[in-house]
Formats: structure tokens, C-alpha cells, sequence
């Protein structure tokens, strides 16, 4: 990640330039709406400049969870106790470097957040999906999408549901968020560059981050910002090149990458362009998810040994990551007759049923008795709902002792592995890009994909806190941006093609 091609452009060599806002966003996702909504109720007048010819970030492919609780209307609605010290727990017993500050701000604030999300239209109701699922088919809003009652953490922290899915039937809540965002935005004031691609930014002589440059239709055009720039343009999933360097198992031919293709990491390079550094960019979500359906969970997760290595009612995610663990990354979900259900994603195969444990066994090419071993001891003590090896919570406890037994294929290389990043640009708890020092890039913010806040791997990851903390953060940003004086002073311009600098 030399980021050559970004190098900032000083502002003398700009000849001139085509517009000015207070607020110029880069990218329009569920970070660039929130921060753009944000800076517009400050007062700002904000520009968006987006790369694709309309809205189609990787927002718009999400689910629609945001992970917000403490006492949201849809808990109190279904008379969930949550509180902002019980989500503080259990987001900090989640994450391995966590921002206190953040966490904490977010925890407090996240009722009021949640009013907010409403407020700019994004549609929720009191419904509570109970299940344990990945895509919950109705479009009820409360679901449980954490690990919150899977220990460790449900000891460290009283569990409660904390996803909010945006309400619509099944998938496409991300979707349905960012047409009601853009509404909102739209009556707001808020203007837009669509195939406005931004490659550089402007700084003043004093390092002060004043402008960016972008190219539309092969022509260059230069934008003031008045007051700040704000990079929302999302994460680098897609730059193999990235990838490689900061994220290698992502990076990795057995997982399928999930974004858009403009997740190539500029936002990030643009940052880094300018003095900004970057955190947690080894951070990936990697995940394939075995369940629903939910009677699945009962089963046992083993690996190559015949051993299990996992609580199985851990979030998704979490058990994934467990199995990337393995020796070799193998790892096979074993459940009987009682059980059985095909995997509802189809991303792990049947490898097969057999009548007794001992011809799976051989058949697997596990340690002759071991898989024998591990299913009797888990089988006595199930009957007796516990599980003192990995302690998975009494509902799943259940003896599989009903043949024909299967083996379900959960091993890297071998079934479907999907993942996106989660590392980025550090920044300060109002979204300011920091430098090596920690201190703020003069006019330069950042949220969403292309920033480093709350979620940072896969094994601590809950649905939601992408979506949540983007829409948090970045309205923040908005508003601290849009609270800065103006320090460029406003031109009049028109809108004409000219040469970048480097072009002249
Ligand atoms: C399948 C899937 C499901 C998910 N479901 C959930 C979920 O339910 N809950 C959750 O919390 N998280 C979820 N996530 C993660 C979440 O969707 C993302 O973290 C989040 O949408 C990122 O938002 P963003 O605004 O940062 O980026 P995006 O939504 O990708 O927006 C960035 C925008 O910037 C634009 N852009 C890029 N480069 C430039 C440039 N140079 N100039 C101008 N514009 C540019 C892009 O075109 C894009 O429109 C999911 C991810 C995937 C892949």
C-alpha cells in the first residue's frame, strides 16, 4: 500500500475549482447517508460525490441488522431488560482491542440513535424474531444476532437481543435503509455527483485537508470543501492487493469476497495519502454460517482429532473462525436422525449418513474411537443438560443418539466461505483521521467501512455493529465537521471540465 497514485494534490496547483460545500462525502452507503444527514442538521451544506452511477454500496447487499440496545422501543416493546452497562459488557467481553470511549458512548447513545435511524426513515417495527437464525424470513425487527447468549460472554454480561432488522420480509433491509436514506437526504438539501470517482485530495500549504480532486465521465474536476472532507467510501475487500498485504487469510482463494467493487480500498488509501493511519486491517469477517436450520446447533463441531473445539450456539461467525483454526481448517458438524436438517445457505454438503458412529469414524479418517470418545462423554453429560467441556447453553443439549448418523462438511476449502473486512482508517470518537501521533488530519474525517471503530474481527463479531456503528460514527462525523469554522473561504464556480495538475 505504497497509495502513489493518491498522493495529495497542493492547492496552488489547482487552477480552479468547479464547486465547493462545507461537507464533501466520499461514497453514499449507510456511512456516507448518516454522515451527510448529520452534517445538514448542524447547518452544513454537503456535497456527495459517489463513484457508482447510483446507490449501490455494499450497504445496499446488507442484511439491514443494527446492532443498538439498552432499552430501544422494540426491547421495551417485548419486555427485554437490557441496560447501556450490559451492552457495554458484553461489546467490550467481544472485542479484542476495544476503544472504552467508543464503546461507551455508543452504548449510552444507542437508544437515542436508534429514535434517529427512525427519524431519517428507516422503517423498524416491535416485532421479535425469537429464533436463532442469519436472515430472518419475516420482517419482525428484534432478532438475536450475537454471541450474547453463548458463553463465555453470557457470563460476563446479561444477555439480550440487540439486532434490529430493518423491517422487511427475509433480505434487502440494507437496501430498503439506504433508498429511505437517500430520500431523506434528497429533501434535505443534500446534492450528489453520481460516477463522480475521487482520486486525490487538495491540502493547503499548511497541510490542511481543503478539496478533493475527482474524475467523471474521463474528465477532472475539483471540489472546495469549506469546512471539511469526509472519506465514506467504504471497505477494501476487493483489492487483492490489499488484501494480501493486510489480511492474507481474506486474502485466501477459499473465501469468497463479499462487497462491491468499489470496496478497493481508495477511502483508506486516500486517508493514508495525507498522514492517516490505519487499525486492526488484519480484521475480516469471515463466516459460514451452518445453521438454520436451528436444530443444528445441537449438533457437535470436531476436528481432525474427533475432538470438539467449540461451544456450536456461538454466532456464526464465531464458530467459523474456531473452525480456521483447526488443524488443516478441517472441521465436520456431526448430528443424527433427530436432528438433521439440510444447511438452509447450502454452503456445507452432506458428506454422508451412516448407521453406527464407529463407520463414520473410519469413513472421516478420524483416530479409530476418538469421535466414539468425544460423542459418549458429550451424550452422558447432554442428558443431563450440561456441557462442563464448552458449556453450550442447556436449549441445545441434546444426547445424538439416533441413527443414521451425519456428517455435514464445515472444513475451509471444502464448503463456501464468505468474508469482508473490517479494518480502516483510525479515527477519533468524532471520526477526525488521525495521524501516527493520534492527532486529527486537519479537515479530514472518515467513517463506515473505510474507518476502524467497534468491530474488528470475526470471532467477536454481532450483526449489526457494521451498519450500527457506521450510522453512528458517521453522523458524528457530519456534525463535528459541520461545526468547524470555515476555514477556506467560498468561491464562486461553475462547473467545467479542467486538467489536474498532474495532467497539465
Ligand atoms: C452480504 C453482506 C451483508 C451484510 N449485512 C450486514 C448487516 O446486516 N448489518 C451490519 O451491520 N453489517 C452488515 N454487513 C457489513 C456492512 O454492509 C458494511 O460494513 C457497510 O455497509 C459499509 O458501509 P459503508 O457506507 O462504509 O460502505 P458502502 O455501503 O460500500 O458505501 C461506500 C460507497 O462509496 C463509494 N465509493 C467507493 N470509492 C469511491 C470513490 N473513490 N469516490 C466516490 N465514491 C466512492 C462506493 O461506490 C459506495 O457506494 C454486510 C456485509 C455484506 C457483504
Amino acid at each position: 500500500m505504497d497509495g502513489k497514485e493518491f498522493s495529495p494534490i497542493r492547492e496552488p496547483e489547482v487552477s480552479e475549482w468547479q464547486d465547493s460545500a462545507d461537507l464533501v462525502i466520499v461514497g453514499f452507503g449507510i456511512a456516507g447517508a448518516s454522515t451527510a444527514l448529520g452534517g445538514c442538521e448542524s447547518g452544513a451544506s454537503v456535497l456527495v460525490l459517489e463513484k457508482g452511477s447510483g446507490i449501490n454500496g455494499t450497504t445496499t447487499i446488507a442484511a439491514g441488522h443494527f446492532y443498538l440496545g439498552g432499552g430501544t422501543r422494540p426491547q421495551l416493546a417485548n419486555d427485554i431488560e437490557d441496560s447501556i452497562e450490559d451492552m457495554f459488557n458484553y461489546l467490550m467481553a467481544n472485542t479484542p482491542d476495544p476503544d472504552v470511549e467508543k464503546i461507551r458512548l455508543y452504548c449510552e447513545q444507542s437508544v437515542d440513535h436508534f429514535t434517529w435511524l427512525e427519524k431519517q426513515g428507516v422503517p423498524f417495527n416491535d416485532g421479535f424474531y425469537q429464533q436463532k437464525h442469519v436472515e430472518q424470513p419475516t420482517d419482525e425487527c428484534l432478532i438475536w444476532s450475537g454471541n450474547e447468549k453463548a458463553w463465555p460472554v453470557s457470563e460476563k454480561a446479561r444477555p439480550a437481543p440487540r439486532g434490529h432488522k430493518v423491517a422487511i420480509e427475509g433480505s434487502g433491509g440494507g437496501n430498503l435503509a439506504m433508498k429511505k436514506l437517500l430520500e431523506t437526504a434528497e429533501k434535505s438539501g443534500v446534492r450528489f455527483q453520481y460516477n463522480a470517482a475521487v482520486k486525490q485530495l487538495v491540502i493547503n500549504l499548511s497541510g490542511r485537508v481543503v478539496g478533493v480532486h475527482y474524475s467523471q465521465f474521463g474528465q477532472s474536476y475539483f471540489v472546495r470543501a469549506n469546512k471539511a472532507v469526509i472519506l465514506a467510501a467504504g471497505g477494501f475487500t476487493m483489492s487483492s492487493e490489499m488484501l494480501r498485504e493486510h489480511c492474507p487469510r481474506l486474502a485466501e482463494e477459499g473465501v469468497m469476497k463479499q462487497g462491491n467493487p468499489n470496496d478497493d480500498g481508495t477511502g483508506i488509501q486516500l486517508g493514508v495519502s495525507v498522514g492517516g493511519v490505519t487499525a486492526h486491517m488484519d480484521g475480516a469477517l469471515i463466516t459460514s454460517p451452518f445453521y438454520p436450520p436451528e436444530s443444528l446447533i445441537k449438533g457437535i463441531l470436531v476436528n481432525k482429532h474427533g475432538n470438539r473445539f467449540i461451544n456450536e450456539d456461538c454466532y456464526h461467525s464465531r464458530t467459523t473462525d474456531a473452525c480456521l483454526k483447526q488443524a488443516e481448517g478441517k472441521a465436520w458438524l456431526i448430528c443424527d436422525n433427530a436432528i438433521f436438517g439440510r444447511p438452509l445457505f447450502g454452503m456445507q454438503e452432506l458428506v454422508d449418513a451412516w448407521e453406527t458412529v464407529e463407520e463414520m469414524e473410519q469413513d472421516l479418517k478420524l483416530p479409530r474411537g476418538e469421535l466414539q470418545k468425544t460423542l459418549t462423554s458429550y451424550n452422558d453429560f447432554a442428558k443431563q443438560g450440561e456441557d462442563p467441556e464448552f458449556h453450550k447453553h442447556s436449549d441445545w443439549l441434546q444426547p445424538i443418539v439416533e441413527p443414521p448418523f451425519a456428517a455435514i462438511q464445515c472444513s475451509f476449502n471444502q464448503s463456501i466461505y464468505v468474508g469482508f473486512t473490517l479494518g480502516g482508517l483510525k479515527v477519533s470518537i468524532d471520526g477526525q483521521v488521525l495521524d501516527e501521533n493520534s492527532q486529527p488530519v486537519p479537515g479530514l474525517y472518515a467513517a463506515g467501512a473505510c474507518a476502524s471503530n467497534i468491530a474488528q474481527d470475526g470471532a467477536g463479531y454481532s450483526s449489526g455493529t457494521c451498519l450500527g456503528e457506521a450510522s453512528f460514527f458517521g453522523r458524528r462525523a457530519g456534525k463535528h465537521g459541520a461545526a468547524l469554522s470555515e476555514k477556506n473561504k467560498q468561491e464562486k464556480h461553475k462547473k467545467v471540465a479542467i486538467k489536474t495538475a498532474a495532467e497539465v
